[in-house]
């Protein structure tokens, strides 16, 4: 049988109290709201992202940009580059943008609708935003806790399903409603989150350590807690090959900004996606007479860089480029030119690979998801 919402509640909050994690971002559970610029730097950079991987970026951003005025005034490049590394950069343009707007406005909004008209805001990062730093009642469902939920109530519906979203959502709520008379709304949320980051992990969980163990029913059924929640079978990557040339021109190497889309604003060697039947090497040499105006010659093979994103595995061929002139931004890349110190720009972690298979411009890499 599921347990009701204030039995759950009750096992949670003084467990969180106990034994939470000290984190930068959080305020002390049970003291007061955490401060809203913090949340949401935080809660964004979390997305898809391990928290030991988060903090020193957290902490370098606040020493940059203390409050989110501060923030606001940074432009699209700075924030690239100390987000770089970090993956999935549309959050750092979404946070820039969703600054501004906050900033020109006065400050975030404190509800969830007011959140969520910001960009690149969705339910769940407004929710964490407004329960954590306003104390609203608001659910997040997020991995941890589509977990925690699934396995507490025996849930055998797919979590990413309409019907198993709606479900999980609509009983994070009952849990919120059970909060009301204490209004800790945003320590629920984090109790939630934690003990599925911590205890309710995804192998292996804890259950001898776990608060709500007496209510969960994954548990008192004998089941594997690992069989849950249920999952449609992953879509594998699309298979996706590329080529990039290192172009070095008095020192630096030619390098090309991205377009808006995936990993937009940031910088890599000339680079072109391949497809089917194209030949490698001169699929170089079109990426810098289209790309850049150059015309070059192809030189030695410096190796492959293999790297996933979410939903693609590109295979990018790197060779050594020859050729002189003035690059231009062509069709593709927004801007074009020489860069002479990496550190001037913001890169990818797939473009600081491409870079370190060059001699002379090994580049330390930094963390990987993007
Ligand atoms: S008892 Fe085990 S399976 Fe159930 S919620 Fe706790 S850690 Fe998860």
């Amino acid at each position: 049988m599921t347990a009701t919402a204030p039995q759950i509640v009750s096992a949670l909050l003084p467990w969180y109290e106990a034994a939470h994690r000290r984190l930068p971002w959080r305020p002390t559970p049970g003291g007061e709201a955490g401060d809203p610029y913090h949340v949401l730097l935080s809660e964004l950079m979390l997305q898809q992202t391990r928290v030991d991987t988060v903090v020193p970026y957290f902490e370098r951003f606040l020493a940059m940009w203390p409050t989110l005025e501060a923030f606001a005034r940074a432009t699209e490049d700075e924030v690239l580059k100390a987000w770089a590394g970090l993956g999935y950069y549309s959050r750092a343009r979404n946070l820039l943008a969703c600054a501004q707007k906050a900033a020109a406005d006065g400050g975030l909004p404190q509800d969830v609708p007011g959140l969520e008209a910001l960009p690149g805001i969705g339910p769940y990062t407004a929710g964490a935003v407004a329960s954590i730093a306003f104390g609203v009642s608001a659910p997040v469902v997020d991995g941890n806790v589509e977990r925690v939920l699934s396995r507490l109530d025996g849930r055998s519906a797919d979590p990413r399903s309409t019907q198993g979203r709606k479900a999980l959502w609509a009983r994070a709520q009952q849990l919120h409603d059970a909060t009301e008379a204490s209004g800790r709304h945003g320590d629920l949320n984090q109790a939630l989150m934690e003990l599925g980051a911590t205890v309710c992990t995804p192998r292996r969980p804890q259950c001898s350590e776990c608060p709500v163990r007496p209510h969960c029913v994954v548990r008192a059924s004998g089941e594997d807690p690992e069989s849950l929640p249920v999952r449609a079978a992953r879509r594998k990557p699309t298979l996706v090959r590329g080529v990039a040339g290192l172009l070095r021109i008095e020192g630096g190497v030619v390098m090309g900004r991205r377009p808006p889309g995936l990993l937009g604003g940031m910088w890599e060697p000339i680079s072109l996606e391949l497809d089917k039947g194209d030949a490698l090497r001169p699929s170089v040499v079109r990426a810098f007479s289209e790309r850049c105006g150059l015309a070059v010659q192809v030189a030695q093979r410096r190796g492959q860089v293999v790297h996933t994103f979410t939903h693609r595995k590109l295979t990018c061929t790197v060779y050594d480029v020859r050729g002189q002139g003035e690059p231009r931004a062509l069709d593709y890349y927004t801007e074009v030119r020489v860069v002479r110190d990496p550190a001037d720009v913001a890169l990818s972690t797939l473009a600081r690979r491409i870079l370190a298979l060059g001699p002379q411009l090994s580049l330390p890499l930094a963390a990987d998801g993007d």
